[in-house]
């Protein structure tokens, strides 16, 4: 019979080598104190929680499931827990071609995601309507809603991908908690139909 072994002498992990620690925000420190603004301390915590909604329809979104697996880890961004729900998601990530009968569905998908919501447009069909130039394929979905990142390629590999979600993150971190009530983000929603 083959023997059973079992690992009971594991290397002990270095936590160390493994935990990856935040940035610390601008601020000032002192002996057992440490100030800094509202604005940084929320964009650090929403920066690392983003939960996308991955809304795919082709092809890119092959490469997104690549990014999510373990090689790539879309976890170590915080980001592992992807949302079907567009209520309780925060990075809508359109990956693949969008036919223009699609167009309203993603659209009632964007409207219903609460505030803050980011978007990304992954690959050429997302952001351009890449090699489709044709009359049943939207040219770009920042046709009908704002999109704050393009990724580049056909297909990006998982790599272009993760460095759309770093500049997302980028964003995230700098943007003003306030910025969601300001004249110029209504106005760009209005610009898209969108109360
Ligand atoms: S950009 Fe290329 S890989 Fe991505 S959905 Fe379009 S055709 Fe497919």
């Amino acid at each position: 019979m083959r023997p059973v072994k079992y690992n009971i002498h594991p290397k002990e992990a270095k936590l160390a080598d493994s935990l990856i620690v935040s940035e610390m925000p601008d601020g000032y420190t002192g002996e057992g104190f440490f100030a800094t603004k509202l604005s940084d301390v929320v964009g650090l915590a929403r920066k690392n929680s983003i939960w996308p909604m991955p809304f795919a329809t082709s092809c890119c979104g092959i490469e997104f499931m690549a990014t999510m697996a373990s090689h790539y880890d879309l976890a170590r961004f915080g980001s592992e827990r992807v949302g079907f729900s567009p209520r309780q998601c925060d990075l809508l990530m359109v990956m693949g071609t969008i036919a223009k009968k699609m167009g309203p569905v993603l659209r009632q998908v964007y409207i219903q995601m609460a505030e803050p919501r980011w978007v990304m447009a992954v690959g050429a069909c997302a952001s351009t309507g890449g090699i489709f130039d044709t009359y049943s394929v939207l040219q770009g979905i920042d046709q009908i809603i704002p999109v704050d990142v393009y990724v580049p390629g056909c297909a990006p590999r998982p790599e272009a991908i993760l460095d759309g979600v770093m500049r997302i993150q980028d964003i995230v971190q700098n943007e003003s908690i306030r910025r969601r009530n300001t004249d110029h983000y209504k106005a760009l929603l209005n610009s898209y139909g969108i109360e």
